[in-house]
């Protein structure tokens, strides 16, 4: 244990003082619109870290899409870092995430909505720090261009919830194309045990019946799509 009796009742003061400044300043400089190792963690003890969550959730601005998803409540619940990462993009730290270097026979489905997303056969070691993946089983992932502007963000074609992003021409695998995707937004079923049933969004059924409703019109498209016998 240091001996800190040399120092003056006034110069403990400044001391305190300017570590207390320091941490707040420290938090302050973290991102807000990403999530990083400390806000999963240090949210748990740090009360200015929560509030994002609480904020987006708020009814005093509109919500965004996926929100009014999770508002109606379809799907499973999620915890406070799940919420961090699938409702609000933000990004597991390197490493931390369960699955980087899982290799078992199995599927990866959405933690949000149970929709099967990948298989690990098309999972590699990339030692980027998150569970990489070169394919994903079709139709299952929705490719959309990053608020950043040059990412392309990755999200579960049936409720919208944040997987990641999708980067191409590394030459990492055959495929040259690598999945970065958080741990967190997944939920690994091992091979051989039941999947359980995905959470239809509603938003989507809703749209099938519309589609459905309009037979007339598909009738025509098919009609015209018909091969002329040349
Ligand atoms: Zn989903």
């Amino acid at each position: 244990m240091r001996d800190f009796s040399h120092f003056g009742g006034k110069q403990l003061l400044r001391i305190t003082f300017a570590l207390g400044m320091a941490f707040v300043f420290c938090g302050c400089g973290a991102p807000t619109g990403t999530v990083n190792a400390d806000d999963s963690t240090a949210s748990e003890s740090t009360a200015d870290k929560t509030p994002s969550v609480k904020k987006t959730t708020s009814s005093t601005r509109k919500p965004r899409r996926y929100e009014l998803n999770m508002d109606s409540s379809p799907f499973n619940k999620l915890n406070e870092a799940e919420q961090y990462v699938i409702l609000h993009k933000g990004t597991e730290p390197p490493g931390d995430g369960g699955y980087t270097l899982t290799k078992d026979p199995g599927t990866y489905i959405c933690k949000r909505c149970n929709t099967p997303l990948y298989r690990a056969e098309d999972k590699f070691i990339s030692h980027c720090g998150w569970p990489s993946f070169d394919d994903e089983i079709k139709d299952a992932v929705k490719r959309q261009r990053d608020a950043d502007g040059y990412r392309i963000e990755i999200v579960c074609a049936n409720c919208g919830g944040h997987l990641g992003h999708v980067f191409h021409g590394e030459r990492l695998t055959p495929k040259n194309t690598r999945h970065c995707v958080n741990s967190i937004s997944m939920k690994f079923i091992p091979e051989g045990k039941e999947l359980p049933k995905p959470i239809k969004n509603p938003a989507l059924k809703e749209k099938e019946k519309a589609t459905s409703r309009k037979p007339e019109a598909a009738k025509v498209e098919k009609e015209e799509a018909k091969p002329t016998g040349k």
